[in-house]
C-alpha cells in the first residue's frame, strides 16, 4: 500500500506538532509532503531535517530567508507566504491537507485544496466560522471529505459513522467551561492573561486557550457544527462538562444518544482524521474509570460569557455576521494577549464591531475577505478609543 501524502499547514503549532507525532508513529502509512510555519523558523528547520518533505512554506518574510539558507543543501524547496500555501496544497503527492493554521488566514488555502480535490482534515475552525456555507458547498461540488479534527466535531463525526440514513435530532457540543467556570462578571473584571492561559484540561495554542476562557471557542464550535453536520441552529446545544471526557454527543430521532469518550488528547482526533474510515492501533493513554468515577454536566452561563450568546446571534443573522464576529475576536484576543484590553471588554468590542460593519446577506469569497479586513480595522479603532 502506498503511503498517504499529508500537507500540514501550521506544522509548528500545537495541533501541527501533535500531527507530526502521529505521522512519526506510522512511518509506513503516512508521509509529510509539506510542512508550513508562520514565524517559528527554528522548529520548521528541525522538522524539515527529520521528515524531509518535498516543500516547506514560511509566511514570515525574515524567517523565510533564514529557513531558505538553512535548507539550501536539502532536497526540500522553501516557498513563501500565502502564494506558497496556495501552491503546495495542489501537489499531486498530497492526498490530505491538514489545516492547523490559526485564524482566518486558513481560509484561502482550504478553498484551493478543496478545488484541487484534496481531502481536508480541519483543525482551523475559523475557516468554517468565516465561510461555512461556501466551504461546505465546495466540499459537495468537488466530492472531497471534510474530516473534523476539533475534538468535539471529531466526536460527533465518529457518532455519525453508519448512521447515514438516520436524521439527527440534536447535537450536544461539550465545553470544559475553561479556567473561569462558575465565576460571574464581577469576578472577571481583573483577570489576567496568565490566568486565562491556564486551561484546566487541554494544552493548546494561545489564541484558542483565550477563546476557551471566554467561551468564544464554544461559540465558534457551535457555528462549525452547524455547517459541518448540516443541522439547524436550534439543533446545536452546548453542555458544560468540566472533565472533558465526553467529547460531544448526538441524539437521534428515536431519542437514542451516542457519545464519544476518551482522555483529553488531540492526537486521537488528529489520527482519526488521517486514518478515516479505519482505526489504527496506537499506544496513546487509555481512559480509566477509577480516575473519573463521576462525570459532571451543567448549563452554560451565556450571561457571564457573552461571546457564546453572540455566536448564536450571528449564526441566526446569517450572511457575513459570523465572519465579522471571527475577525473582531481575532483582534481582541491579540490585544488581550498584549495587555491592551480587559477580559470582559473583549465581548463589548466584538458586539460594537458587529453593529458597525455592513451586513451582506449572500457573501462571495471576496466579500468574506473584505468583511474580514474591514472588521479588523474597525475593531482596532474601537480598542484605541
Ligand atoms: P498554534 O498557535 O499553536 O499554531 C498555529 C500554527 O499556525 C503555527 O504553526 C503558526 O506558525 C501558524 N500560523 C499562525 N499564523 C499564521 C498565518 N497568518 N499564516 C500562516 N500560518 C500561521 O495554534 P493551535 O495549534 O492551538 O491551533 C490551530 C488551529 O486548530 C486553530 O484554528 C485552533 O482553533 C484549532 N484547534 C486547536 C486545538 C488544540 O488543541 N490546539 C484543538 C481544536 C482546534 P508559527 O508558530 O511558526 O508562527
Ligand atoms: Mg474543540
Amino acid at each position: 500500500m502506498s503511503k498517504k501524502g499529508i500537507a500540514i499547514l501550521g506544522a509548528t503549532g500545537s495541533v501541527g506538532t501533535q500531527a507530526l507525532d502521529v505521522i512519526r508513529a506510522f512511518p509506513d502509512k503516512f508521509e509529510a509532503v509539506v510542512l508550513t510555519c508562520g514565524s517559528n523558523g527554528d522548529l520548521l528547520i528541525k522538522q524539515a531535517l527529520e521528515f524531509k518533505p518535498k516543500s516547506v512554506v514560511v509566511t514570515d518574510p525574515i524567517q523565510y530567508k533564514r529557513v531558505k539558507e538553512a535548507l539550501a543543501s536539502q532536497d526540500t524547496s522553501v516557498l513563501f507566504g500565502e502564494e506558497g500555501l496556495i501552491e503546495v496544497v495542489q501537489y499531486a503527492e498530497v492526498s490530505i491537507v491538514l489545516n492547523a493554521i490559526v485564524g482566518s488566514a486558513g481560509l484561502k488555502p482550504t478553498v484551493t485544496a478543496i478545488q484541487s480535490r484534496k481531502d481536508i482534515a480541519l483543525a482551523n475552525k475559523e475557516t468554517l466560522v468565516v465561510a461555512g456555507e461556501l466551504i461546505m458547498s465546495l466540499v459537495k461540488e468537488y466530492g472531497v471529505n471534510m474530516l473534523p479534527v476539533d475534538s468535539e466535531h471529531s466526536a460527533i463525526f465518529q457518532c455519525l459513522v453508519g448512521e447515514d440514513q438516520n436524521p439527527i435530532e440534536k447535537i450536544y457540543v461539550t465545553a470544559s467551561g475553561g479556567p473561569f467556570r462558575g465565576r460571574k462578571r464581577g469576578e472577571l473584571l481583573q483577570v489576567t492573561k496568565a490566568e486565562a492561559l491556564k486551561h484546566p484540561n487541554w494544552s493548546m495554542g494561545a489564541k484558542i486557550t483565550i477563546d476557551s476562557a471566554s467561551l468564544m471557542n464554544k461559540g465558534l464550535e457551535v457555528i462549525e457544527a452547524k455547517w459541518l453536520f448540516d443541522v439547524t441552529i436550534d439543533q446545536v446545544d452546548v453542555i458544560v462538562h468540566p472533565e472533558s471526557i465526553v467529547h460531544s454527543l448526538v441524539q437521534f430521532k428515536d431519542g437514542s444518544m451516542k457519545a464519544q469518550m476518551g482522555v483529553p488528547d488531540m492526537k486521537l482526533p488528529i489520527q482519526y482524521a488521517l486514518t478515516y474510515p479505519d482505526r489504527f492501533e496506537n499506544n496513546f493513554d487509555r481512559f480509566n474509570f477509577m480516575d473519573y468515577p463521576t462525570l459532571h454536566f451543567e448549563k452554560a452561563d451565556m450571561e457571564t460569557f457573552r461571546n457564546l450568546a453572540l455566536a448564536y446571534e450571528t449564526l441566526r443573522a446569517g450572511g457575513n455576521k459570523s465572519c465579522i464576529l471571527n475577525a473582531a475576536n481575532e483582534v481582541v484576543v491579540g490585544a488581550f494577549l498584549e495587555d491592551n484590553i480587559g477580559f470582559l471588554e473583549m465581548s463589548d468590542v466584538i458586539e460594537q464591531t458587529l453593529d458597525k460593519v455592513e451586513f451582506i446577506a449572500n457573501p462571495s469569497l471576496e466579500d468574506y475577505m473584505e468583511t474580514d479586513r474591514i472588521a479588523r480595522l474597525i475593531t482596532k479603532e474601537l480598542i484605541k478609543d
